[in-house]
């Protein structure tokens, strides 16, 4: 080849691939899964680009994959004739990480690499999987539309660095060549390499082909001959986008590959929902949840959202526009009939079209969460508790969906008094006393404050239950959470507590003797504190404490002035 050029990987692609190598041994033969997915992404994204240029097809419109197999040089090739990549491409998609906060990710790595490996399944695995099976990957590429001088050669043996070279490639797309391991010499195997092809990229969309050699004519024992055939590319896969697919003739096993295709997650998701929706606008939507959070789900600015098809031909990752951001952790794709192919970022902000599909998509999740909720209640615990403080941005966000919303909270409180999230406000209502109109909570800034809140005195001795919350999304949701299924919402914590039907006669009139003894004592403690108060009153909600400091009804509650405070207010 021609000049080549030395370059060092960054830190954390070199620990990938050491803890990649390790700990996803037991699940090998998923590189060749990867490197599909990545020729069928790069079959879409030409497409994509074709539209404005078709004269990036080149005369080959055909897109497709091509596995092959060298016995004797020991390789496994992956072809396709996508979008290709040039120079600067291969150096940032093959020698670093795209992705923000990686550094940060794998500082959390523990280095007990059980753990470790499904940590970074949900990170992804990709490209360098291939180095599971290979002690040596070459990628020759060329950019659609760039000459065929300008194709490039990148090598690397998966230690500390690779290689680059220009060379020239007629043919446009990438070719990953693996030189297997001495003891990976398994997937030189045909019959191998189908049958992974099948279990894990039956759902990619365009043709993954494998060579087939030629038969001789046959004769058989009757004298029968069966002609020759010769030697062709044949496919292996369905190779039609699974979501055009009918849903009764999809397999759960089918969902779940394609899942790890479009999230590039490793693990399998949690639930999904496929629907076609037919009249005034008309679309498809694939969406999933996934099983475990992933490490950025709190940066806000790390991209999420769903991949936008038009009339099948993708259009776009990550377009936000789909999901409330309160539900930023599903995952999947939406498919328009309506929407123009040459749609842009800009043209969907403002769209009905977008906000038709927007409703749509959002009351399909919701609707997957409510059904969970009833059919699978620990499957539904595991879900709150990957992702329930983001489900609670919901009531402040949609006020169209807020009971939906508020059905699908899950709380602590001082009916089993533990620090698991499992009740349900429907679950409270159940067990109101007889009187109670009222739904009542205390805020604090950790569960264990909570709990141990002089507030909830008066409650404990009375039997109410109140719900506890101790997470800093709290307050935020209670301010945006008023009522619920026809009941108010009230923190023990504000301003004067009528108990109302709760509180008897004789007790009333016990407090007022209990006053009376007691007179002067008001009026010394208001002059003692001066203005650093509003008010001082007689309280009986306490049991064992001698004082409370409780928020003005109308004003901010203590929990809400101490975020005001944090957030330099
Ligand atoms: P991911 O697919 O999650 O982005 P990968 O590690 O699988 O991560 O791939 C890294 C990047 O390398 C891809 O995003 C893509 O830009 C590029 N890439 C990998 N394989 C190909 C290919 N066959 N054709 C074009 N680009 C590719
Ligand atoms: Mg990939």
């Amino acid at each position: 080849a021609a000049q080549q050029e030395t370059h060092g990987f960054q830190t954390e692609v070199k620990q990938l691939l050491q803890l990649m190598i390790h700990s996803l041994y037991s699940n090998k033969e998923i590189f060749l899964r990867e490197l599909v997915s990545n020729a069928a992404d790069a079959a879409d994204k030409l497409r994509f680009r074709a539209l404005e240029n078709d004269s990036l097809y080149e005369d080959d419109g055909d897109l497709n994959v091509k596995i092959s197999v060298d016995k004797e040089a020991g390789t496994v090739t992956v072809a396709d004739n996508g979008i290709g990549m040039n120079r600067e491409d291969v150096i940032s998609n093959l020698g670093t990480i795209a992705k923000s906060g990686t550094k940060d990710f794998f500082s959390k790595l523990s280095g007990d690499s059980a753990k470790d490996s499904q940590l970074i399944g949900q990170f992804g695995v990709g490209f360098y999987s291939a180095f599971i099976v290979a002690d040596k990957v070459t990628v020759r590429t060329r950019a659609a539309g760039a000459p065929a001088e300008e194709g490039v050669e990148w090598t690397s043996q998966g230690e500390g660095e690779f290689t680059i070279a220009q060379i020239t490639k007629p043919s446009r797309g990438t070719e990953v060549v693996l030189h297997l391991r001495e003891d990976e010499q398994e997937f030189l195997d045909d019959w191998r390499l189908r049958s992974i092809v099948s279990k894990y990229s039956d759902h990619i969309s365009i043709p993954v082909q494998m060579y087939k050699e030629e038969v001789p004519e046959q004769e058989g024992p009757d004298g029968e001959k069966t002609p020759a055939e010769p030697g062709h590319w044949e496919g292996v896969n369905k190779a039609t986008a699974l979501w055009t697919r009918d849903k009764s003739e999809i397999s759960d096993e089918e969902y779940q590959e394609f899942y790890k295709h479009i999230s590039h997650d490793f693990a399998e998701p949690m639930s999904w929902a496929h629907n076609k929706v037919e009249g005034k606008t008309e679309y498809t939507s694939l969406l999933y949840i996934p099983s475990k959070a992933p490490y950025d789900l709190w940066n806000r600015d790390q991209s999420h959202g769903l991949k936008l098809y038009v009339q099948r031909v993708f259009i776009m990752d990550d377009a936000e526009q789909f999901m409330p951001t309160y539900l930023r952790f599903v995952k999947g794709l939406v498919d328009s009939n309506d929407l123009p192919l040459n749609v842009s970022r800009e043209i969907l902000q403002d769209n009905k079209i977008t906000q038709a599909l927007r409703q749509g998509c959002t009351k399909r999740v919701l609707g997957m969460l409510e059904k969970m909720a009833k059919n699978d209640a620990d499957k539904y615990q595991a879900f709150w508790n990957e992702f329930g403080n983001v489900l609670k941005e919901g009531p402040a966000e949609d006020f169209a969906n807020k009971e939906k919303i508020a059905g699908l909270l899950r709380f602590s409180s001082t009916h089993n008094d533990s620090d698991a999230q499992t009740v349900s406000l429907a679950d409270y209502i159940g067990r109101m006393k007889e009187g109670q109109e009222t739904i009542y909570y205390v805020s604090s800034d950790s569960y264990q404050t909570a709990k141990n809140s002089p507030h909830l005195e008066i409650f404990r001795k009375k039997g109410i239950e109140v719900l506890l919350l101790g997470e800093r999304i709290d307050e935020w949701l209670m301010s945006h959470l008023t009522e619920f299924d026809g009941k108010q919402f009230k923190s023990i914590a504000k301003g004067d507590l009528d108990l109302g039907d709760l509180d008897d006669e004789e007790s009333k009139k016990a407090q007022e003797a209990a006053e009376k003894e007691v007179e002067g004592v008001l009026e010394r403690v208001k002059t003692a504190l001066g203005d650093k108060v509003v008010e001082v009153k007689f309280t009986h909600r306490l049991t064992d404490s001698p004082a409370v400091i409780v928020a003005d009804d109308n004003g901010m509650t203590t929990q809400m002035m101490k975020l005001m405070q944090a957030a330099g207010q």
